[in-house]
């Protein structure tokens, strides 16, 4: 049976390091990956990223599949992933599992060409566009330290401020589990 993991949250300082490559699979990869999926689907989620099941390591995974009008795009399980190129911008509202209760606008290339590692480390390129390209780079940007409310405006993340440290408090409920934290980025 696979296992719900608990999520890391804004505040913690895994969500602000830099992925290590991966540069083998082991069988503890491929059980990662299933406890991931499984996780993800039951805090409802449409992409999941490494640091955020507390693991420093360059992998994500994604499927939108769950909303109706994405059925048919197929799950992405991505090592190493790389965005090789970019298309056009758009913006989309974005949310995050280990930002809960806040969503906001952020403008993003519309579409992407994306280099990844499967599990069975073969290298894969294909361009994407859409929800899928939107949920791409987000987990891409966690595997960089980087998360979504980066990219607001001042006025923005005042709205926010409050929400923001009551998560960085760990004083924020949900439906899934998270990891209990002291905030480590206080101000
Ligand atoms: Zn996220």
């Amino acid at each position: 049976m696979p296992k719900q993991l608990p999520i890391t949250t804004y505040g913690m300082d895994i969500l602000r390091q830099k992925s290590k490559i991966l540069k083998d699979i082991d069988y503890k990869i491929v059980e990662l990956v299933e406890n991931m999926f499984y996780t993800m689907k039951n805090a409802a989620g449409i992409g999941l990223a490494a640091p955020q099941v507390n693991r420093n390591i360059a992998l994500a995974i994604v499927d939108v599949s769950v909303i109706d009008e994405y059925k048919d795009v197929k799950p992405l399980v991505m090592i190493n992933p790389v965005i090789t190129g970019t298309h056009r911008e758009i913006i989309m509202e974005e949310g995050c599992l280990s930002i809960p209760e806040i969503r906001a606008e952020v403008s993003r290339p519309e579409v992407i060409s994306l280099k990844y590692y499967d599990l069975n480390m073969k290298e894969i390129n294909i361009e994407i566009d859409d929800l899928q390209a939107r949920v791409v780079q987000h987990e891409i940007d966690h595997l960089n330290g980087k998360l979504f409310v980066d990219f607001l405006d001042k006025e923005t993340l005042k709205e926010f401020k409050k929400s923001l440290n009551l998560i960085k408090k760990g004083k924020l409920e949900t439906d899934y589990p998270l990891f209990i934290h002291e905030g480590e980025e206080q101000d």
